[in-house]
């Protein structure tokens, strides 16, 4: 069972900021900036592969009225939405969650994107995308 069934079971205290049939949303504990939230579906699917389109749909509505919510109180700068699947990708909490991540001035949070642009050539992009099209026929 992973942590946050535990929270869902109230088996361990946390700070919920949200609850319905589907989904719950509480305080990340790091609080990696002032009003850092999870919001993850109640049952336990482990990352975006495994989530049914029903509940992800509902969630990601969730999400964007706890985003609001956050930036109404709080007065971000600008806000991050982050989901990490599998340990490569930085997922620790092996149950699907979307992190509400609020930016502040100096706070130090650093997303860094990787720019290959010179590396790459057409041709690259359009088999590139025409993997992606394959897949998604
Ligand atoms: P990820 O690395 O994307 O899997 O994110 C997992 C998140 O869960 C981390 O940001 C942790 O700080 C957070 N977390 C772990 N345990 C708890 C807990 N007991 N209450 C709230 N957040 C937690």
């Amino acid at each position: 069972m992973t942590i946050f069934e535990k929270i869902i079971n109230r088996e361990i205290s946390s700070y919920i900021v949200y609850e319905d049939e589907l989904v719950i949303a509480f305080l990340d504990i790091m609080q990696s900036t002032k009003g850092h939230t999870l919001v993850v579906p109640k049952k336990p699917y482990k990352d975006i592969f495994e989530i049914d389109e029903k509940t992800l749909a509902h969630l990601i509505t969730v999400v964007q009225k706890i985003t609001k919510a956050i930036d109404s109180k709080f007065n971000p700068l600008g806000i991050n939405l982050l989901n990490n699947n599998k340990e490569s990708a930085g997922q620790t909490v092996f149950h699907f969650h979307f992190h509400i991540i609020p930016r502040y001035k100096d706070d130090q949070i650093r997303f860094n994107f990787v720019n290959n642009m010179d590396k790459l050539t057409a041709l690259d992009y359009e088999k590139r995308a025409s993997l992606i099209k394959e897949a998604l026929l």
